[in-house]
């Protein structure tokens, strides 16, 4: 082997308006270049009991069951999903969307049936159509995605759905990975039994710490299984040798990653959970303006707009793929195409915790409105940042 002659890492300067990763505030990068400390150091063990209450206030949670799983938002999920679904649970999963389809695959993996409730890609699940699939399949866990960052969906009328659940006595799971500290979001008020994050998207926090929390209903089904969970890493009943009263190893946490995480979250606090959601609506709803204004259509309905993840429908005649890789060679900016039924409809455009800043939205609107321009998109693009910059 040759020894490769590899350059310094100098990343390219992006603004990162897409699906996730977002923007990570400079407090964020700063704490994860502290010195590493032991998994078992007594300051670790601090920083353990940090991160669980700063989760809690962020999921609006009492919750014990509240930590962050390591690894990115996927692994907090196959967390919820694989703990919580024993071999033979049936379990009910949404269709409008790529996550409810991820949700399926590790119901699968995890021994249990799936049976779907129906919506078309780019609007919400209908409480009647839950409550139909309820009478139908009678499953024990229902698992829903709060913030779909494929379509740009906000699930409304969410204790309607719990409601539904718990009236047939199964267990719900929310995925929130992309509304937790973006949009509002009540674990305990809207009696959610399991909610799953991931920190690189409203959270502006690198990924490979996930928030998960799970109320006592939840855990008594996890801790009387019949069966192991089929992951040993993720298996919350050996996890809570180390995140529960004993602190014992069970997987070198990734301290680094919990230094970050720690960060991310006392920006939350200090700015204020109902503040942060107030912010992600305020600029957000100056980008949809903006975009409205300049001649954009958006792809879901006002009811159901989804601040943090913002789909835009491509107007007719251009190529999304080309105007997202202009956006990035020429303005360094990311934002996103559609994913599955919605591949070349839509633009993802995230504005999620740190980049959730109207120098952001401006920025995005004026090169974003310059290359559908160039490619010949009728847009107007001094309308939508005037109508931007006044919303702002
Ligand atoms: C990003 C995302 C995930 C998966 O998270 P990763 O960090 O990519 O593993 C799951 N659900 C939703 C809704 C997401 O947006």
């Amino acid at each position: 082997m040759n020894r490769p002659d590899v350059t310094e890492l100098v990343p390219p300067d992006r603004t990162l308006m897409g699906p996730g990763p977002s923007d990570v505030h400079p407090r964020v990068l700063k704490a994860m270049s502290t010195p590493l400390v032991g998994h078992l150091d007594p300051y670790f063990i601090e920083i353990m009991d940090e991160v669980q209450d700063l989760l809690r206030y962020t999921f609006r949670t009492d919750n014990q069951w509240t930590i962050p799983v390591s690894g990115t938002g996927s692994a907090a999920m196959e967390a919820a999903i694989g703990n919580v679904t024993e071999p033979g649970d049936t379990v009910l999963v949404p269709t409008n969307g790529y996550f409810g389809g991820r949700m399926a695959s590790m119901v699968r993996r995890a021994g249990g049936s799936v049976v779907e409730v129906d919506a078309p890609w780019g609007e919400p699940l209908d409480p009647a159509a839950v409550e139909a699939a309820f009478a139908e399949h009678q499953p024990d866990v229902f698992g829903f995605v709060h913030a779909e960052t494929s379509t740009g969906v906000l699930q409304p009328e969410v204790p309607q759905l719990t409601d539904i659940a718990h009236s047939h006595d199964a267990l719900v799971i929310a995925d929130t990975v992309t509304s937790l500290g973006g949009v509002e979001l009540r674990v305990d008020e809207w009696d959610v039994d399991v909610a799953y994050s991931g920190p690189q998207k409203c959270l502006s926090c690198p990924p490979g710490a996930s928030p998960l929390t799970l109320n006592d209903r939840a855990m008594d089904k996890v801790l009387s299984r019949e069966e192991d969970a089929r992951s040993w890493y993720l298996d919350l009943s050996l996890l809570q040798g180390y995140w529960g009263d004993d602190r014992a190893y069970h997987h070198t946490a990734p301290i680094t990653n919990i230094y970050g995480l720690r960060e991310a979250l006392r920006l939350v606090a200090e700015e204020g959970i109902e503040n942060r959601w107030a912010r992600h609506r305020r600029v957000a709803g100056g980008l949809k303006t903006g975009l409205q204004s300049m001649g954009l259509e958006m792809n879901a309905p006002d009811d159901y707009w989804l601040p943090s993840l913002n789909a835009v429908r491509v107007p007719g005649g251009v190529e999304a793929g080309d105007v997202i890789s202009q956006l990035l060679a020429e303005y360094d900016i990311e934002i996103a195409g559609g994913l599955g039924d919605l591949a070349g409809e839509i633009f993802r455009i995230g504005c999620m915790g740190h980049s959730a800043r109207p120098k952001n939205v401006i920025a995005l609107l004026g090169a974003l409105g310059s290359v559908l321009k160039d490619a010949d998109a009728d847009v107007d693009v001094p309308a939508g940042l005037a109508a931007a910059n006044s919303a702002l």
